[in-house]
């Protein structure tokens, strides 16, 4: 790969999709992944359809396209095109309800009936901070993702805990994929 000289950046475009239900904290894992921004009583309408990120991986910069369903999922109708040339996805859910966690086998139906098997996945158990109202255990996020073969993190929108890190998982192992292939 002679021509792959330094100056050559932003050579990497990457589709991630953000799914789960509705108020697991979608829109505000990107609002505070991408403007560092909190909504304590966001509305669907907020939402953006995506925002570009650029990231350095590996001293290399990286542009994240990061999708998110923006209020669609309340009617079960996120199309098909969302989905469409998908390379990540955060698969979220909230840990203080249990229904959001029950819904993730849905997601993951769902995710791999309309895009590639191979979509790297991280299963994300989001608002930790809410720690009273926890139905969810860690340990129960960790075995659900060690047998669906995903990363796993939780995270909290509002207090910034392991946001950055849910989002550099998924587009670091892309872009090692994807260096190994080129190489
Ligand atoms: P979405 O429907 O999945 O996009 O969820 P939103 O981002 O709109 O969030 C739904 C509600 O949960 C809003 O009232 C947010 O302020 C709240 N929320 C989102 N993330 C967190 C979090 O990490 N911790 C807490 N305590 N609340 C959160
Ligand atoms: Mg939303």
């Amino acid at each position: 790969m002679a021509f792959y000289s330094e100056e050559r950046t932003e050579d990497y475009l990457f589709k991630i999709v953000l799914i789960g239900d509705s108020a697991v904290g979608k829109s505000n894992l990107l609002a505070r992944f991408a403007r560092d921004e909190f909504y304590p009583n966001s509305k669907s309408t907020i939402g953006v359809e995506f925002q570009t990120q650029k990231m350095d991986i590996n001293g290399k910069e990286v542009k994240a396209q990061i999708w998110d369903t923006a209020g669609q999922e309340r009617f079960r109708a996120v199309t098909s095109a969302y989905y469409r040339g998908a390379v990540g996805a955060l698969v979220v859910y909230d840990i203080s309800r249990r229904q959001t966690f029950d819904s993730i086998s849905r997601w993951l139906n769902e995710l791999h009936t309309h895009s590639d098997m191979n979509v790297v996945t991280i299963l994300v158990g989001n608002k930790s901070d809410l720690k009273d109202a926890r139905e969810v255990s860690t340990a129960e996020g960790k075995v659900l993702a060690e047998a669906q073969g995903l990363f796993f993190i939780e995270t909290s929108a509002l207090d910034s805990s392991n946001v950055a890190t849910a989002f550099q998982t998924v587009v670091r192992e892309i872009y090692n994929i994807l260096s190994r292939k080129v190489i």
